[in-house]
């Protein structure tokens, strides 16, 4: 077995160490041994997208956003767009999340026209969400997971698009409807940075097995000692629920 992974934009949208996520997965891949290979596309290059089985997208700040638009426009939007509808597996965060979107409007009121693949919209208000955050996981049946979260857009979701979870602490989408997170067919999307999988395994291999099983039809991961990073996940869960930060 193989998954070929594509970074999209790794020089651009790359803040709080969110290219951890892709060390993460090829790591948890190779220990398995399946194959792996990782892929950048960035701005000027083109994206062929039935090369791929699994796309990240990292975050990045309202100017990276806007630095990105004129390359989007055009067959990246396209190619983006079918690879979501044919089920591959995309995981992005935060303003890779946003771009998945229909648009961003900034709190200064500059609109970024982005691509679509799913229904949601992002308004931008002045005071940032930021800190360390908790979120129940429907797709882990409701585990939790611990994030960290710095962002200025308030992420609405329409229909046909789900949230990841429920908010049990921090602002997740917008602080104001309880709801972190978007799923899409295989897609994966949430506000929080850096180091999610390395410190939320089940979820890691959750994405992992959802690209496996798109590929190949069926895909047992063989269990990991995740003693570590449980570890750090159960910390981080106490802390949130105790102190709230
Ligand atoms: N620019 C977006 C915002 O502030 C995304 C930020 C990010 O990726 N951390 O909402």
């Amino acid at each position: 077995m193989e998954l070929k992974i594509c970074h999209l934009f790794p020089d651009v949208l790359n803040l709080y160490g969110d290219r951890g996520n892709v060390t993460c997965m090829q790591h948890r891949l190779q220990w398995r041994g399946i194959d792996v290979s990782v892929q950048g596309v960035s701005i000027g290059q083109s994206l062929r997208a039935a090369d791929y089985d699994l796309f990240f997208i990292g975050g990045g700040q309202d100017f990276e956003q806007g630095v990105l638009l004129k390359d989007l426009v055009g067959d990246k939007t396209a190619q983006i767009k079918s690879a979501v509808e044919d089920g591959k597996t995309f995981l992005a965060i935060c303003g890779g999340y946003q771009m998945l979107g229909t648009y961003y409007k900034t709190w200064d009121g500059d609109q970024c026209d982005f691509i679509g693949a799913l229904d949601l919209y992002t308004i931008g208000v002045k005071e940032r969400m930021i800190g360390n955050y908790l979120f129940t996981c429907d797709d882990l049946d409701g585990q939790t997971v611990v994030g960290f979260e710095n962002h200025s857009g308030k992420t609405y979701l329409g229909s046909g698009v789900k949230p990841m979870g429920k908010v049990l602490v921090g602002n997740g989408n917008n602080g104001e409807d309880g709801m972190e997170g978007a799923r899409y067919k295989n897609v994966f999307c949430t506000y929080s940075h850096g180091c999610l999988l390395p410190k939320n395994p089940a979820l890691a291999d959750h994405i992992l097995k959802t690209a496996l099983e798109h590929k190949y039809g069926r895909a047992e991961l063989e269990p990991l000692d995740d003693a570590i990073e449980n570890s750090a996940h159960d910390y981080m869960e106490r802390r949130l629920r105790a102190h709230g930060k």
